[in-house]
C-alpha cells in the first residue's frame, strides 16, 4: 500500500500493516464463523480464545509470572488516575507520587479528590518538567510510589525505576509499554491506554501483582473494583472485544515479526538515536527534553520561530509526514516513534528536516 503515510501521531497512533490487513479480513468474516470479529459474542469460545491469547502474549512479553493479573478495563488511562488510589490505598494510608507533568499530575489531581495522604515527593515542574527527577525521596510508609514512566507530552522517560524497597512502584506506562526491557517485579500494578504501543483506543491495559487485589476494600462500586475485574478474567461485562482482538494481533506482531521485546528495544534505540544524534549535530532544531532524561518514544523539538514550527509541520504532512505538531498545551513539534513506527519512517523523516534546515536555516 504506497498512500498510507509515516504517522508520527501521539495516540491513537500508528499500528502495524499486517495488523490492519489482517483484521480487515476479520471485519467481514472472522475465522470462517460466518461472523465479523465485530459480531461474535463475548462469551463465545471464539472470543474466549483472543482474550487468553491476548493475556498470554502479554505475560511472555513481560516476562510475567503467576503473581500477576492481567485486565482489560474501559475508561481509559485516566479511569486508572482514581482506581488506583481506590484500591490500592486506605484511608489513613499515605500514597506517593513523582509529578512529571501532565499525565501525572492528573493522577495526583484524582488521589487528592478522593481524600488520600497525597505527597508529591519529587517533581520537575521548577524546569517546566523537561527532565526526571533523580534521588526520588522513599518513605516506607507509603501505600505505593506511582510514577509515569514516559511523559507523551514532554518528551522525558525514565531511563531506570527508583527502587523503592518494600513499597510497590505503580507506573503509567501508556506510551512506553513493550518498548523496551524492564524487570517487572518492583512494580504492584502497570496501566496502559493502549492506543499508541499497545493497539486501538478503547481497551486499557492493567496489571496488577495479586498480593495488591487484597487492599480493594469491599465498598467500592462493582465496576470500580480491579477484583470483580481480576475474579471475572475481564469478563464480568462486555469487554471491548474488538479492541482486545487488536491488542491480540498487534503483540502477534511484536513476538513473531519483529522478535520479541529485546528485539524491539534494539530498533527503539535505534529509530531516538537517529533522531537525537541529528538534533544534537546541528542548532535549527533544539530538543525540549534533558539529554539523560529524553524519551525514546516521544521525540520533542522546537525550530527558530512558531511560524517556521507551522510550515515545518504544514510541509512535512505534505511530504507524507503526518502528526508533527506538540502537544497543545506546550506548542512547538513532536515525532511520536511507538514500536510500529518502521525505521524508514524515522530515516525519512531526519532527511525531511534536514532538508527544511537548509532551505529555513
Ligand atoms: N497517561 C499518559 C502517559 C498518556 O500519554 C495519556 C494519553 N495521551 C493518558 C495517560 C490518558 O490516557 P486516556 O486518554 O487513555 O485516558
Amino acid at each position: 500500500m504506497t498512500d498510507r503515510i509515516y504517522n508520527f501521531n501521539p495516540g491513537p497512533a500508528t499500528l502495524p500493516l499486517p495488523t490492519l490487513e489482517e483484521a480487515r479480513e476479520a471485519l467481514v468474516n472472522y475465522k470462517g464463523s460466518g461472523m465479523s470479529i465485530l459480531e461474535i459474542s463475548h462469551r463465545s469460545a471464539l472470543f474466549e480464545e483472543v482474550l487468553q491469547s491476548a493475556i498470554a502474549r502479554v505475560k511472555r512479553l513481560l516476562g510475567l509470572d503467576d503473581r500477576y493479573v492481567v485486565l482489560f478495563m474501559q475508561g481509559g488511562a485516566s479511569l486508572q488516575f482514581a482506581l488506583v488510589p481506590m484500591n490500592l490505598a486506605s484511608d489513613a494510608a499515605p500514597v506517593d507520587y513523582v509529578d512529571t507533568g501532565t499525565w501525572s499530575t492528573k493522577a495526583i489531581k484524582e488521589a487528592r479528590i478522593l481524600g488520600k495522604n497525597v505527597r508529591v515527593v519529587a517533581s520537575s515542574e521548577d524546569k517546566e518538567f523537561t527532565y526526571i527527577p533523580e534521588n526520588i525521596p522513599i518513605n516506607t510508609d507509603a501505600a505505593y510510589l506511582h510514577i509515569t514512566s514516559n511523559n507523551t507530552i514532554r518528551g522525558t522517560q525514565y531511563r531506570s525505576f527508583p527502587y523503592a524497597g518494600s513499597v510497590p512502584l505503580v507506573s503509567d506506562m501508556s506510551s512506553d509499554i513493550f518498548s523496551r526491557v524492564f524487570d517487572p517485579a518492583p512494580f504492584g500494578l502497570i496501566y496502559a491506554g493502549a492506543q499508541k504501543n499497545v493497539g486501538p483506543a478503547g481497551v486499557t491495559l492493567v496489571i496488577v501483582r495479586k498480593d495488591m487485589l487484597e487492599r480493594t476494600p469491599a465498598n467500592l462500586p462493582t465496576m470500580l473494583k480491579y477484583t470483580t475485574h481480576a475474579e471475572k478474567n475481564s469478563l464480568y461485562n462486555t469487554p471491548p472485544c474488538f479492541a482486545i482482538y487488536m491488542v491480540d494481533l498487534m503483540l502477534k506482531w511484536l513476538e513473531e515479526d519483529i522478535g520479541g521485546l529485546a528485539k524491539m528495544e534494539a530498533i527503539n534505540r535505534e529509530k531516538a538515536a537517529l533522531l537525537y544524534d541529528y538534533m544534537d549535530s546541528q542548532d535549527f532544531y533544539r530538543g525540549t527534553a534533558r539529554p539523560d532524561s529524553r524519551s525514546w518514544m516521544n521525540v520533542t523539538f522546537r525550530l527558530p520561530s512558531a511560524d517556521l514550527e507551522k510550515k515545518f509541520i504544514d510541509e512535512a504532512q505534505k511530504a507524507g509526514l503526518g502528526g508533527l505538531k506538540g502537544h497543545r498545551s506546550v506548542g512547538g513539534c513532536r515525532a511520536s516513534i511507538y514500536n510500529a513506527m518502521p525505521i524508514q519512517g524515522v530515516r525519512a523523516l531526519v532527511e525531511f528536516m534536514k532538508d527544511f534546515a537548509t532551505r529555513n536555516g
